[in-house]
C-alpha cells in the first residue's frame, strides 16, 4: 500500500479552516485541502494530500475535449462520540471502477480509493459538521490530463477528491418532477449506468425546461419506448403502491445507486414488501389518479430521500401523489440518516471508522 504524502501547507490550511454557517447548504463550502494522485506510464503515482486551489490543465488534456471524466459521492458523518464514519465507501470504491471500465480509464485499486477517501476525512475531521443531516461530502473525481487532440483514450490521468462539509441538498420540502418525454439521458449500450459527466451534461437540456416549468427534478424514460421510469438526472425512483414499495430494476441505463440499495434493505428489515421491476409512467399516474399511489420519492447520497409532491406530464396536467410528506419514504429517510449518524444500530459493514491523526 503506497502511503500519501501530506502537505506540511495543507495541514496549516485545515487547522485555520472553521465553517460556523448553520445554513451549510451543499457543496457551497470546500475543505482547503485535497487530494490528487496522477496516473502515468501505466500505474498510480504517490497519493498526495496538497491545498486545495487550481489544477494546472493543458488546454488539449482530453478531458476538455472528449470528456473522459468520472465521479463519486459519498458521505461521512459525525458521531455522537464524536468518531468519524464513511459510509459504505467500498460501494462507490466499487462504481468508480465500473465507471472507469466503461470511459476507458484505468481501475483504481480499491484499497487506494478507499485510503484516499479516508485520509481526507482524517485531516479535515474538523470540517465534518455534527448536527443531525450533516456531512462532509467527498467528491471523488478523475479526468484525462494526456494532451492532444486525437481522438484514443488517454494514457494519462489524475484522480482527484475535495471535501464540502454539507447540509442536506434539499430543504425537506417535497419536490415536483417534470416527466421528460423527448429527450432522452442515455440509451441500452450507452454509459447511463457509469457515473460520468456526460450524462449529466445531456441533461441539462431538460433541467432548464423543469426549472422554467415550476419543477424540481427531470424524470427520464426509456429511450425507445418513452414508456418506462428510468431515473431523475442525479436519483433514483421509488413509489409506494398498495403499501409495496417499488423500484424501477437496473438495467445498463440506470444508475446503481447506494442510497437505492441502502433503502431497499432497510424497508425488507422492516417487512415492507420491495418490487423491482419495469415501471411504466402510464401507470404510475393512473395510480396517483385513483389514490393508490400513496407515496414517490427520488433518492441519492446528496438528497438521501426527498418525497415527491406532484408529476407534471407534458400537456401540462398535474398528477399529485396522495401523501406528499409520505409516512413510509419519512420513516425510512429518518432510518438512514440516524444510522448514518450513529444514532441507530446500522447493518454490519455500513459504516467505515476514519482512523485518528493529530493536526
Ligand atoms: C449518483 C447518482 C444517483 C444516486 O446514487 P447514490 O449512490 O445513491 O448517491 C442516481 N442517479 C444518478 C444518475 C447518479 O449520478
Amino acid at each position: 500500500m503506497k502511503k500519501v504524502e501530506i502537505h506540511p501547507d495543507a495541514v496549516e490550511r485545515i487547522k485555520k479552516f472553521t465553517v460556523t454557517d448553520n445554513q451549510l447548504g451543499f457543496g457551497k463550502y470546500v475543505c482547503p485541502a485535497m487530494i490528487v494522485c496522477a496516473y502515468d506510464k501505466g500505474e498510480w503515482q504517490k497519493i498526495e494530500l496538497i491545498p486545495y486551489g487550481p489544477l494546472a490543465i493543458d488546454p488539449c488534456a482530453k478531458v476538455l475535449h472528449y470528456g473522459q471524466e468520472i465521479f463519486e459521492g459519498m458521505k461521512v458523518f459525525r458521531h455522537p462520540d464524536d468518531s468519524i464514519h464513511m459510509f459504505r465507501p467500498e460501494m462507490n470504491a466499487r462504481r468508480f471502477n465500473v465507471s472507469a471500465k466503461r470511459m476507458a480509464m484505468p481501475a483504481i485499486p480499491e484499497e487506494l480509493f478507499l485510503e484516499a477517501c479516508d485520509v481526507i476525512s482524517a485531516y479535515c475531521k474538523n470540517a465534518v459538521p455534527k448536527r443531525l443531516g450533516e456531512s462532509l461530502y467527498l467528491r471523488p473525481f478523475m479526468i484525462a490530463t494526456e494532451v492532444g487532440m486525437g481522438i484514443k483514450p488517454a494514457k494519462q490521468f489524475l484522480f482527484v477528491i475535495v471535501a464540502s462539509p454539507s447540509g442536506s441538498y434539499f430543504s425537506g420540502d417535497s419536490v415536483k418532477v417534470y416527466i421528460e418525454r423527448e429527450d432522452i439521458r442515455c440509451a441500452p449500450g450507452g454509459v447511463g449506468f457509469a457515473k460520468t459527466g456526460a450524462n449529466y451534461a445531456a441533461s441539462l437540456n431538460s433541467y432548464e425546461k423543469t426549472l422554467k416549468l415550476g419543477c424540481d427534478q427531470t424524470m427520464w424514460l426509456d429511450a425507445h419506448e418513452h414508456k418506462y421510469i428510468e431515473e431523475m438526472s442525479g436519483m433514483n425512483f421509488f413509489a409506494v403502491m398498495d403499501g409495496v414499495l417499488h423500484t424501477p430494476k437496473l438495467t445498463d441505463t440506470i444508475l446503481d445507486g447506494v442510497t437505492r440499495r441502502s433503502i431497499m434493505d432497510i424497508a425488507r428489515g422492516e417487512n415492507i414488501e420491495v418490487v423491482e421491476s419495469k415501471l411504466s409512467i402510464d401507470d404510475i399516474l393512473k395510480a396517483s389518479e385513483e389514490g393508490r399511489c400513496t407515496e414517490a420519492f427520488v433518492c441519492g447520497t446528496a438528497a438521501v430521500i426527498a418525497p415527491i409532491a406532484s408529476f407534471l406530464d407534458k400537456d401540462g396536467k398535474t398528477y399529485r401523489v396522495k401523501d406528499p410528506q409520505g409516512k413510509i419514504g419519512m420513516s425510512l429517510r429518518e432510518k438512514l440518516v440516524g444510522m448514518q449518524a450513529g444514532r441507530e444500530d446500522a447493518p454490519k459493514g455500513w459504516l467505515h471508522k476514519v482512523r485518528n491523526v493529530d493536526i
